[in-house]
C-alpha cells in the first residue's frame, strides 16, 4: 500500500461549504483531510477499492488474451498508483481512465468496450 496520507477527517464543525454537481443543491458541506487538505469525494462518482480493479484485470485478461507477464506488469502498475488506493478523494471516472491507460500501454485494448465492461459512472 502506498497511500501517502492516511487521511484524518476534520471535525464536523470545521467542514466547508463547497459547490457540487448535485441536481438538487448547488453547495454541500464537505469533509476534508486535516493532514493533506484533500476533500472527501461525496459525489456519485465514487472511487472503487484497488481489489475491484484487480478483479476487472483478471476478467479482462481472458478477453485480451494477456500473457502472465503483461497481467503482472499491469497489476504492479495499478498497485503502485496512489490514485487507486485513495478511496477518500479519488473519482471512479478518474480511476477508470487510468485503468484504461495502463492496460492500453501493455497491449492493444482497442477492441474492448470499457464502458460496458467496467460500468463505472462518468
Ligand atoms: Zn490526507
Amino acid at each position: 500500500m502506498i497511500t501517502a496520507c492516511s487521511h484524518k477527517v476534520c471535525g464536523k464543525e470545521k467542514n466547508i461549504w463547497f459547490p457540487t454537481k448535485d441536481r438538487y443543491s448547488s453547495v454541500k458541506r464537505h469533509v476534508y483531510c486535516i493532514n493533506c487538505g484533500r476533500i472527501q469525494n461525496i459525489s456519485d462518482d465514487r472511487p472503487r477499492p484497488v481489489g475491484y480493479w484487480m478483479n476487472k484485470l483478471g476478467s479482462l485478461s481472458f478477453d485480451l488474451d494477456l500473457t502472465q507477464c503483461q497481467k503482472r506488469l499491469i497489476a504492479k502498475e495499478i498497485e503502485n498508483t496512489e490514485y487507486f488506493h485513495d478511496t477518500f478523494s479519488s473519482f471512479g471516472s478518474g480511476q477508470k481512465a487510468l485503468f484504461i491507460k495502463i492496460v492500453s500501454s501493455y497491449c492493444d485494448a482497442s477492441a474492448i468496450d470499457f464502458d460496458a465492461f467496467l460500468q463505472v459512472k462518468q
